[in-house]
């Protein structure tokens, strides 16, 4: 992208409505703008950092089995009726109606949805398992919407729903997916620390909340220290079989993790190294059992013929949220400091002279060798706010281009998250980065 004509609209000023670095940053890297309370557009820098996520996110969830779909952000009342949630739901549920007079809802979750998909056209044990998901808009009307994309109204949610013949067949679904989210995480180069959750009248403690530590988080969390040291990811994980799974899963959860709702006096006790802080919650799995494929009337022909109540959990993922909480952990004083993996730009090309014969010619030639995937600064203005500018948008590499240099064909190459800076050929500068 040439920044020139872009519509990246950087502002060097802190916006006033910004209590947490995330915002601000968002903002003043041009990332987002509100439209209305709690609703944003994502601009097109932002958009590309989204998209990276969801790519990363249905990855890690293809890879253990779950099958990618899409169902629509509006859902008929009918179906929340039958599971009992239309009036449970409360006031966080918008509610329309079309010209017929007909009760409509945008989704805030869908279970429903998927359970009546799934009734219509599974009948036997020999259909099941399922894991089925799908990354798409949920509006839930908060009380409070704050902090920006953290605690939108309208935001992007990865929503998974496993259906099983049996509670055990669940555990091994819900293992799959704590696999899954300990992968993508670890993709997103954040930490993210699996935490007992409340399970509300279920019980048991198939919940898991994942949290990333962070000063402004939310949520007030309790957990052994040895996470913070921990590395549960490298291992290789064979996601079909029960045992490697459940290896895992016992790993990955053997210290304690709590959050206040389900913490536990008794058992924090016995921890050696206790920490306690505030965390940023980005994504949430739960198993329900029959919750709703009980009322919703979802049943298949067990083994002996007779019919069998599927076991479901649900598996969601903050998409929109993990953008503000990946900044929240990766940011400095001058501004964001992308991952490789969900930059919007691999790369910023800083011309330093733009209407130089050197300088264009040696910066064209970079620009080209990314196939308009980096971006290029060839805006003519002066060098302090191009740099100000790229720390601020955070690319991972500044690549930049002065008359000086550009005779011999040389660059300096920046590296935004440690400040590192070197000189060398384009070809060597290209070498490095991809
Ligand atoms: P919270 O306690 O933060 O309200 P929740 O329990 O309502 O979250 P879930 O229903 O489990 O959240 O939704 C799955 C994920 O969606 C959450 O882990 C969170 O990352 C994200 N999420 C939930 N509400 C919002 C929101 N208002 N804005 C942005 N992301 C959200
Ligand atoms: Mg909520």
């Amino acid at each position: 992208m040439r920044l020139s004509r872009s519509l990246i609209p950087t502002i060097k000023e802190t916006p006033s409505e910004a209590q947490i670095a995330s915002h601000r940053l968002m903002l003043r890297a041009g990332l987002v703008r509100q439209t209305a309370s709690g609703i944003y557009a994502w601009l097109p820098a932002g958009w590309k950092v989204l998209q990276n996520i969801a790519r990363i996110v249905t990855e890690e969830q293809e890879a253990v089995g779950a099958q990618a779909m899409l169902m629509p952000t509006i859902q008929s009342s009918e179906l929340w009726k039958q599971s009992g949630r239309y009036d449970a739901y409360g006031p966080e549920m918008l509610r329309l109606q079309d010209r017929h007079g007909r009760d409509l809802l945008y989704g805030p979750t869908n279970e429903e949805m998927l359970t009546d998909l799934v009734r219509q056209s599974v009948n036997s044990y020999r259909d099941l398992p399922q894991i089925l998901f799908h990354i798409q808009w949920k509006f839930r009307d908060e009380v409070r919407p704050r902090f920006g994309v953290m605690r939108g109204r309208e935001f992007l949610m990865k929503d998974a729903y496993s259906f099983d013949i049996d509670y055990e067949g669940a555990v091994v679904s819900y293992r799959k997916m704590m696999l899954a989210y300990m992968r993508t995480f670890q993709r997103l180069g954040v930490k993210a620390i699996p935490m007992v959750a409340d399970t509300g009248p279920i019980g048991g403690d198939l919940s898991h909340e994942f949290i990333i530590l962070a000063p402004t988080g939310e949520s007030q969390v309790f957990y052994d220290a040895a996470y913070e040291e921990m590395d549960f990811t490298r291992k290789a994980v064979d996601h079909e079989n029960p045992d490697d799974l459940e290896r895992f899963f016992n790993e990955v959860t053997h210290n304690y993790a709590a959050t206040d709702e389900k913490h536990d006096e008794a058992a924090w006790a016995k921890v050696a190294q206790q920490r306690e802080g505030r965390g940023i919650e980005v994504g949430h799995i739960f198993y329900f059992g029959t919750k709703y494929s009980q009322p919703m009337g979802l049943t298949v022909a067990g083994r002996d013929g007779t019919p069998v109540v599927p076991h479901m959990g649900s598996y969601g993922v903050g998409v929109s949220r993990l953008v503000g909480a990946l900044i929240e952990a990766h940011h400095d004083e001058a501004g964001i400091i992308w991952p490789d993996s969900v930059a919007p730009f691999p790369a910023v090309i800083i011309n330093l002279k733009v209407g130089d014969a050197g300088c264009d010619a040696l910066c064209e030639q970079a620009y080209a060798a990314f196939k308009g995937r980096a971006l290029y600064d060839d805006r003519d203005m002066r060098a302090g706010g191009k740099f100000a500018d790229a720390d601020l948008m955070g690319h991972p590499w500044q690549i930049v281009v002065g008359p000086r240099g550009a005779a011999t064909g040389m660059v300096e190459l920046k590296r935004r998250a440690t400040g590192e800076k070197q000189e060398l050929s384009l070809e060597a500068a290209l070498a490095l980065i991809t």
